[in-house]
């Protein structure tokens, strides 16, 4: 993507287009169908956990059953499929799959796949950093809550960026195989050949789409590859660009946006 082809007003998006054209949207969910800020916090010794998240509005539910009328359904986040499941059960499951722990792992017709087999030393790595951040976790219990259960990535959540936590990833992968991505949150830590994209393949195969069939939206450094593929739409364009961008605003969700531009456009 060229500079002056990226970024562009949602507006530039041709519904005639998109009525035409479009079979399957893929929504990232923090930051762009919920708003940011998931409570996450764990006792030192990982004994006892909390976490409170928001739920998608009562007005998206009715957007998005809608939209399936047209479209395929997508989500695709880094957090746990349990997860997802629970957090989206009002408008599973016909013509929607879910993609977890950055396309790691894809439920999809009823069946949960994991879209990348990894190597023992791999969880041994990430073992191994996880017990570091604890050890840090220790000395720092008030910039570092504590870890999303999770079973292939490691996300851990901290208070502000914490370099010590992109040192320790460093300090065990001297292959340089790992990513350690800041998510506002805190950071994803995953296996750099497996990212978001990875499952959109996957997906556009099993439905037999092409990319430009998909519309893709996210805000985050973890969903750069995804909005390369198909028609990325980013709603946070200082984190990451899009060839669309929807600009950030307090109170607004950049995926509530999208849906109702697509519901317009689908209406005619
Ligand atoms: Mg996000």
């Amino acid at each position: 993507m060229d500079e002056l082809n990226k970024n562009k007003p949602l507006e530039k998006l041709d519904p005639d287009f998109i009525r035409k054209n479009i079979k399957a949207v893929t929504f990232d969910i923090d930051g762009v169908i919920i708003p940011t800020g998931t409570f996450l916090r764990e006792s030192v010794d990982s004994t006892e956990l909390i976490v409170r998240t928001h739920k998608l509005s009562r007005e998206m539910i009715e957007m998005i059953k809608e939209l399936k009328k047209y479209v395929w359904i997508n989500f695709s986040s880094g957090r746990a499929l349990l997860y997802l499941e629970h957090m989206l059960e009002d408008i599973l499951w016909d013509k929607v799959s879910l993609i977890a722990e950055n396309g790691n792992f894809i439920l999809l017709d009823g069946k949960i796949e994991q879209l990348s087999l990894y190597e023992q030393s791999y969880f041994q790595k990430i073992t191994d950093i996880r017990n570091d951040i604890k050890k840090l976790k220790e000395e720092k219990p008030d910039s570092i809550y504590g870890f999303e259960p999770k079973h292939i990535i490691i996300t851990v959540h901290t208070a502000k960026k914490i370099p010590e936590v992109e040192e320790i990833v460093k300090k065990h992968d001297r292959e340089n195989e790992l990513y350690c991505l800041w998510t506002n949150e805190g950071y994803d830590i995953g296996y750099k050949k497996i990212n978001k994209r990875t499952a959109l393949e996957y997906l556009a195969g099993k439905l037999k789409i092409k990319p430009e069939e998909m519309i893709t939206i996210g805000n985050n450094l973890n969903d750069k590859e995804m909005l390369d593929f198909g028609i990325g739409i980013s709603v946070d364009p200082e984190q990451v660009s899009g060839e669309y961008a929807i600009p950030k605003k307090k109170g607004e969700l950049g995926g509530e946006i999208l849906a109702e531009y697509l519901l317009g456009a689908m209406r005619r």
